[in-house]
């Protein structure tokens, strides 16, 4: 927990992330469902048994909302209304092809008081099993 919390509090320098790397193939992920705009992929140390992320692919024209996404968590403009949609319509999809739909979480991870580790924009969607509430 403390590690997370450290992990968090150094990851907002606005430099590309090891997501980017992902994006671009350049290292492996188990891809559940991609396309032009998101990419949806497992996420390395589930939380639980179904445990993907779902990204925006900032590529190409792209860039300037690339830009913005390494920076911040959400979106701070109303342009990105679009691509927030997307990315919960994805989360959806994700939740059909992994059989969960009748139940699951979508958690984004806000600022490092929210312990937010990666600072590319990206939705948790978790199920599988019962989930508790309130989260830690
Ligand atoms: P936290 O690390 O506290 O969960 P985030 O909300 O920023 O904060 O989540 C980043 C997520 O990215 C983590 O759940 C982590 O397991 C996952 N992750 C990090 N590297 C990879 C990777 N190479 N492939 C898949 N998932 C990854």
């Amino acid at each position: 927990q403390a590690a997370a919390k450290a992990a968090a509090v150094n990851a907002d320098s606005g430099a590309p992330t090891i997501f980017d790397k992902i994006i671009n193939k350049e290292i492996p992920s188990s891809i559940v469902y991609e396309d032009e705009k998101v990419l949806a992929f497992r996420d390395i140390s589930p939380q639980a048994p179904v445990h993907v992320l779902v990204i925006p692919k900032f590529r190409d024209g792209l860039t300037e909302l690339g830009k913005v996404a390494n920076h911040l968590v959400l979106y701070a403009d109303a342009r990105h209304g679009e691509i927030l949609g997307q990315l919960l319509y994805a989360a959806k999809i994700v939740a059909e092809k992994e059989g969960i739909a009748d139940g699951f979480r979508v958690v984004i991870n806000s600022g490092a008081s929210a312990c937010q580790s990666v600072y590319h924009l990206h939705l948790h969607v978790l199920g599988g099993r019962q989930m508790n509430w309130p989260p830690g």
